[in-house]
């Protein structure tokens, strides 16, 4: 059988990319996955479907090289199971700053405006908590904030430590030109992580034209000239399927491997490492690293992460990180360029004052 689309990797994207292919009953899709697939919530294991601390028993067991960055090696861990990192992340469902995206699309990247993604944060998403301009209520991930009354003694010192320090409380992240301390908006729905396995592949999995193969690993991608044809897989017997369309979602570490296996990719590295080159193509990839074990701390009514999340603007930045650098770990993103600074978003994880 020649399928319509292959969709190589059952993550994040994924999914949704399965779900939203599939519905037309004419396209035939097929979604393949190293990982397990656990079909719905009965028979997720537990540590997958508590929302309220990671997991990293699904993992593909990455580190990053002695030295990178100038540091020991770090744990880089990717979701292998279907629902991909969406599977096993922490849930903050939370929008970049409508400035980035602008930005993105002032570069030459039509469609990436603030105004041009909004209509998709909308329709992407079940806000149980507002419902405006910004939301939306009928997507198939549903999207929720802590109340006050449900955290805990050190989230609530948190905030009002922000408080004091002169932010203003934020109830809503999500929505624009918001700067100050609140609630995150989280995809983890009565202690669930809602993946994009729970939500967007759970709707179409009835749909004859859709197929998922679960543990099965795509080794590289077939080419007729400069056409994609479908799929080698990993194995001796080296099985192929073939594909009108290819669609790699395998996540920043995965599809450039395959990518690369194919014979795409640095040109230097490439010629050093195996045969033939088939193009030269992008580089200087980076993920999204990970604590250690045990960095989420339990909340004492139900096991919850301590996260609040600051957007903080340049002027007032230092002094909330000298505070905040005394309750709990940092992760501070990089400023966008030169003096300009945008409100980077700060996330605290302060688990460990708990
Ligand atoms: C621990 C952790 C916490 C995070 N917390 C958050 C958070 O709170 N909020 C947030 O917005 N983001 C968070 N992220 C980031 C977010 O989860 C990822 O950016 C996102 O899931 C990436 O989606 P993706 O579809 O690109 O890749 P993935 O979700 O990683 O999906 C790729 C899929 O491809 C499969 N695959 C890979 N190679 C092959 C192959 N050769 N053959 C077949 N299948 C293959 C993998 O097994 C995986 O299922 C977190 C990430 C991690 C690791």
């Amino acid at each position: 059988m020649i399928y319509d689309t292959i969709i190589v990797g059952a993550g994040s994207a994924g999914c949704v990319l399965a779900n939203r292919l599939s519905e037309d009953p004419d396209h035939s899709v097929l979604l393949l996955e190293a990982g397990p697939d656990y079909r719905d919530l009965n028979s997720l294991p537990p540590d997958v479907a508590n929302g309220y601390s990671p997991t990293f028993d699904h993992d593909w067991g990455y580190s990053s090289e002695a030295g990178a960055a100038g540091y020991e090696p770090i744990p880089l861990a990717r979701g292998k199971l279907v629902g991909g990192c969406s599977a096993t992340n922490a849930t903050f469902c939370l929008r970049g700053a409508p400035a980035d995206y602008d930005a993105w699309a002032s570069l030459g990247n039509p469609g990436w405006s603030f105004a041009e993604v909004l209509p998709f944060f909308r329709k992407l998403e079940n806000d149980a908590d507002f419902k405006n301009e910004w939301h939306g209520r009928a997507g198939p991930l549903p999207i929720r904030r802590y109340s006050t009354s449900e955290l805990a003694p050190g989230q609530q010192a948190f905030l009002d430590s922000c408080v004091a320090a002169g932010f203003s409380r934020v109830d809503d992240h999500n929505a624009p030109g918001k700067i100050g301390a609140g609630p995150t908006p989280m995809n983890t729905v009565d202690h669930v992580r809602q993946s994009t396995a729970l939500t967007y592949l759970a709707q179409a999995r009835s749909r004859s034209n859709l197929m998922v193969r679960s543990r099965t690993t795509v080794d590289s991608i077939l080419f007729k000239g400069k056409r994609a044809t479908g799929v080698r897989l990993s194995g001796p017997a080296g099985r192929t399927i073939s594909a009108d369309r290819v669609v790699l979602a395998a996540g920043a570490f995965g599809s450039p491997a395959i990518l690369m296996r194919t014979g795409v990719g640095p040109a230097g590295h490439l010629r050093a490492e195996r045969g033939p080159l088939r193009e030269r193509r992008g580089e200087d990839l980076t993920g999204h690293s990970t604590g250690k074990r045990g960095d989420f701390a339990a909340h004492p009514n139900g096991g919850s992460p301590l996260v609040h999340v600051c957007q903080v603007s340049g002027r007032v930045r230092s002094s909330i990180l000298r505070n905040v650098n005394e309750i709990g770990e940092k992760r501070t993103l990089p400023e966008s360029s030169g003096n300009r600074l945008l409100d980077a978003r700060q996330v605290f994880l302060s688990a460990k004052s708990a």
